[in-house]
C-alpha cells in the first residue's frame, strides 16, 4: 500500500478511538504505516523518575495512528478527499472529489 499522507497534511481520524479528529501530520513513518499527527492520539509519557516534576501538560504526547484510519483534508474543497495520483513517477496528489493538485 502507497502512502499518500504527507508532512503538513491536515487529515481527519476516521476510524479508532480518535475518530473524528482532525490534525496537522507531524510525521509519517513509512515502514510502519502510521501518522503522527499534532493533539491526536496523545497517551500519557511513561516518566522516568528524574522527570516527575515536569507540568503534567508536558507528559502526554502524541502516539503515531495506522495510516488506514486517517483521510487527508483536501486544501482546496476541505473536505476529506480519497486522494489520486496523476502520475506514479511524478508523485502528484490530487483530490477525487474536486480533482485539484494537492502538492
Ligand atoms: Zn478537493
Amino acid at each position: 500500500m502507497k502512502i499518500k499522507v504527507k508532512k503538513d497534511d491536515n487529515v481527519l481520524v476516521i476510524a479508532g478511538r480518535e475518530k473524528g479528529k482532525k490534525g496537522k501530520v507531524i510525521s509519517v513513518y513509512p515502514e510502519a504505516q502510521r501518522v503522527l499527527i499534532a493533539n491526536v492520539n496523545l497517551r500519557k509519557k511513561t516518566l522516568r523518575q528524574q522527570d516527575q516534576m515536569i507540568d503534567k501538560n508536558f507528559a502526554e504526547r502524541e502516539v503515531p495512528i495506522h495510516i488506514s484510519n486517517v483521510m487527508v483534508i483536501c486544501p482546496h474543497c476541505k473536505k476529506p478527499a480519497r486522494i489520486g495520483r496523476r502520475d506514479e513517477k511524478k508523485h502528484t496528489r490530487f483530490c477525487r472529489k474536486c480533482g485539484k493538485d494537492i502538492d
